[in-house]
């Protein structure tokens, strides 16, 4: 797995081995995610991809009334 997202307050401990690329908020509850990639292969490109998916799947979660994970993990 290269690239996670990951929900702030978690712990650091869940964030280990990620680098930091990017955030996203959502706006339907105002909680944030961080975007981790594998520090072998940071792509701010696909990051920013990546955080356009997350903010579909987060909205759709509230439509469907499911929680957020934790942890997502994010396509390539
Ligand atoms: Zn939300």
């Amino acid at each position: 797995m290269k690239a996670v997202a990951i929900k702030r307050g978690q712990g650091q401990e869940k964030a280990a081995g990620f680098q930091e690329i990017g955030t996203v908020r959502c706006d339907g509850c105002g909680e944030e995610f961080f975007i981790g990639h594998d520090p072998a292969f940071v792509d701010k490109w696909l990051a920013d991809r990546q955080a356009h998916w997350l903010e579909t799947v987060l909205a759709e979660e509230h439509e469907r009334g499911k929680k957020h994970s934790d942890r997502i993990e994010l396509p390539e």
